[in-house]
């Protein structure tokens, strides 16, 4: 007889339980870069000089997400990295500003999300477009393919700041040669532009057939 009710009563809770819980949903976990003066004086100056973009605070409308790779370091090395608000080891992007390079995201190699500044915070990592555009980082690259866990996770976050957002597109770093000359592309200098290979043709193809419901773009 106990053991009857006690199974009615799971029944009965099991129906509550949202469909989003019910699928081990990965979390998003805070590991956040501080804001400090510096960073925030340094990115205004970075939307003023290259976006023409006159703010009191240094916050974007995102209407993209660009997926990364970091092609090397670990998680802790990489969170490290991004935290220094000047720009220190990276001689081909001294192109006008110290601000240093980083992401609102970063997805570790089980699949783990971290979120490192405000989803709407100014972020330094795809020329021409950071205006608008919510970067995620994957810890992995060319010699170290991104895994099945991060395919689920950046899917999972895609989908988690298209409901917060107006996201229209998604796109690969190695994609947004698309958007130069288009009216997204916002960078004054024209010369101003580097190749890009990450996070890979595969890991893009995997993840949008997860996304598809979406109806994200990937051109202009
Ligand atoms: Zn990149």
């Amino acid at each position: 007889m106990k053991s009857i009710s006690l199974i009615l009563i799971l029944l009965f809770f099991t129906n509550f339980i949202p469909a989003q819980m019910s699928t081990s949903s990965p979390i998003i976990r805070q590991r956040p870069i501080k804001l400090d003066q510096k960073r925030i004086d340094l990115s205004l100056e970075y939307m003023k000089m290259h976006y023409g973009i006159i703010q009191k605070e240094p916050t974007i409308v995102p209407k993209m997400i660009v997926l990364h790779y970091t092609e090397g370091g670990t998680l802790e090395s990489n969170i490290q990295y991004f935290k220094a608000p000047y720009l220190s080891s990276r001689p081909d992007l001294t192109d006008g500003s110290n601000l240093n390079v980083s992401a609102q995201f970063i997805i570790d190699r089980d699949g783990s999300i971290y979120q490192l500044l405000p989803s709407n915070f100014f972020a330094r990592h795809t020329i021409g477009l950071n205006y608008c555009a919510i970067g995620v980082e994957n810890i992995g690259g060319s010699k170290n393919p991104l895994t099945a866990a991060q395919v689920n996770a950046n899917a999972y976050l895609i989908r988690y700041l298209s409901e917060k957002y107006p996201i229209e597109y998604l796109i690969g770093h190695s994609e947004y040669f698309i958007f130069r000359n288009t009216r997204l592309w916002k960078d004054k200098n024209p010369n101003y532009y580097t190749q890009k290979f990450d996070p890979g043709e595969e890991f893009m193809q995997q993840l949008r057939a997860k996304v598809q419901d979406l109806h994200l773009k990937n051109q202009p």
